[in-house]
Parts: structure tokens; C-alpha cells; sequence
């Protein structure tokens, strides 16, 4: 199996995998997405609420709002697995206190702990007018994708095969195919009478262009074990840090399979 990294930013990264199968890149994707800990805000105390706004709708927008969880501010957290999870004290506090007339904003929310904040401060949580007050305290804690989507790290977590796209030689060179490409991906040639491929890892495989040409010119298909991965996070944590987190996550679960495996499945 290769990898190779096409693009990687803070919240974004590319690469693709060949030689690999099926079963295996789809289980480090579902990994990623529901495997990884991640910290979110669990309980939330409203002391006061003058909003319009409703405590639970308050305390949803508060849950969803992502905070820093790279491998810096994990470290030492509880997980859901360890007993003392469950402890209302046993998080990071984070204290809202605001009275209007302002837009209550997630760089207003206080944490106990200087390395985990909301990774941005300008998502409004609430607005409040004239004299309103807004008086909260909410504890984060670390959690699983498979429990909550607010502690996915992942917002966008997929993979395609990886494209291919042929021309009929012996028929007639179509260049309606190329005008049908909603990607812009298809380029007509008309003085070297070729249609150019412009960036076939661009390519959705919608096959418009193959219905557009009547008879026959173009072919897309896809080669079946190499795999575009795209890995885009809401800032919580960098992709690089989910990947190998999910990759850790899959490969103690097949230890633990091989281990009951040999074993004779006593366990
Ligand atoms: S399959 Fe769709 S995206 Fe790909 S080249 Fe054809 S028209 Fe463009």
C-alpha cells in the first residue's frame, strides 16, 4: 500500500491510498469519525437566561461549539471509558456571565483551562437586549463520535475511487463530452484534435460526459483499490492528528481480535 499527500492545511487534508481495499479504508474512515476522543461542552447549569432563547436550544448551541481538542489538551482528560467520567467537577468549567444589549459571542466563554477554548471566537451563541442577563457555567468533557455528534472530529470524512477516464479511438472524436463537464476537467483540443484531461482527481464521476456523447467516445470509470481520501475537521483537532488517532483505534482493535483469535475465543 502507498499514501501519498496531495494537500494539508489546519483544517484540511488530501491524500490518496493505493493498493489498498475496500473494507480496509472505509474502517479507518468510520475510525475517524467515531473513534476519535474529542472534547465538547456535556453539561451546561443555567443560572440565569433572559434570552429569548430557550436553555436547551442554548445549551445545543453551546455542545456543537467546537473546542481546541488536539493532543495537547487531551492529555490527562478523562475518557468515557475511565470510572470518574461522570463527575459533574471532573471537566474543564467554562463560565458565561454577559448582560445585553450585546451579541453573547464563543470567545465570551471563560474556560478553566487556558489550552482548551473554542477554536473561534466569533460564533454567536445568543443575543441579548437591553439589561438581559445570561449567567452560565458548563463543564466540557472528552467524548466519541459514536455518542454524540458534537464530539465527531470530523465534518467531512470520505473517500472515492480513484477516477478514470478513457476515449474510444475508433470512433469519431466527440468534443460535446468536454462541454458537458460540470467540473471544468475536460478541455477541447480542436488543432490536435485530442480532448485533454485537465485534473482527473477533480473528477466526481458523474458521467455527464458520457451521456453527452452519442456515440460512445468517452468512458469514466475508476480503478477498484486506489482511493481519493479527504479528511476536513471543524478545527477541534489538525486531520493528520485524526488519521493517526484512527489509525492507533483500528489497529488495537484487530490486536485485540487476534489476540482473542488465538486465544480459541475463551474470551
Ligand atoms: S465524469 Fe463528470 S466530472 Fe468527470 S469528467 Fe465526466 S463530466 Fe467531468
Amino acid at each position: 500500500m502507498e499514501i501519498e499527500v496531495k494537500s494539508q492545511s489546519d483544517d484540511e487534508m488530501i491524500f490518496i491510498v493505493r493498493d489498498a481495499e475496500v473494507p480496509f479504508v472505509n474502517a479507518i474512515r468510520r475510525c475517524a469519525m467515531v473513534n476519535v476522543p474529542k472534547i465538547a461542552i456535556e453539561d451546561v447549569n443555567i443560572i440565569r437566561n433572559d434570552s429569548a432563547m430557550f436553555n436547551e436550544v442554548l445549551a445545543h448551541r453551546l455542545g456543537l461549539t467546537p473546542l481546541v481538542s488536539d493532543l495537547d489538551a487531551l492529555e490527562g482528560l478523562s475518557l468515557p471509558e475511565d470510572d470518574d467520567w461522570e463527575e459533574y467537577s471532573n471537566g474543564i468549567m467554562f463560565t458565561l456571565n454577559e448582560v445585553g444589549p450585546k451579541v453573547v459571542y464563543s470567545k465570551d466563554l471563560k474556560s478553566s483551562d487556558s489550552k482548551i477554548k473554542p477554536v473561534y471566537d466569533t460564533i454567536p451563541l445568543v443575543k441579548l437586549k437591553d439589561g438581559e442577563e445570561l449567567n452560565i457555567e458548563a463543564v466540557a468533557k472528552v467524548g466519541y463520535g459514536k455518542e454524540h455528534a458534537k464530539w465527531m472530529p470530523t465534518t467531512v470524512c470520505a473517500y472515492k475511487q480513484y477516477p478514470e477516464i478513457t476515449f474510444n479511438e475508433d470512433v469519431e472524436i466527440d468534443y460535446d463530452c468536454a462541454q458537458a463537464c460540470p467540473r471544468g476537467i475536460l478541455k477541447s483540443d480542436r488543432r490536435s484534435k485530442k480532448i485533454k484531461i485537465l485534473d482527473i482527481e477533480d473528477c466526481a464521476m458523474c458521467k455527464s460526459c458520457v451521456r453527452a456523447s452519442e456515440n460512445g467516445y468517452i468512458n469514466v470509470g475508476y480503478r477498484e483499490n486506489d482511493f481519493i481520501f479527504r479528511i476536513e475537521t471543524d478545527g477541534a483537532m489538525p486531520p493528520k492528528e485524526v488519521l493517526l488517532k484512527a489509525c492507533d483505534v483500528l489497529g488495537e482493535k484487530a490486536d485485540k481480535f487476534i489476540r482473542f483469535s488465538e486465544e480459541g475465543g475463551s474470551k
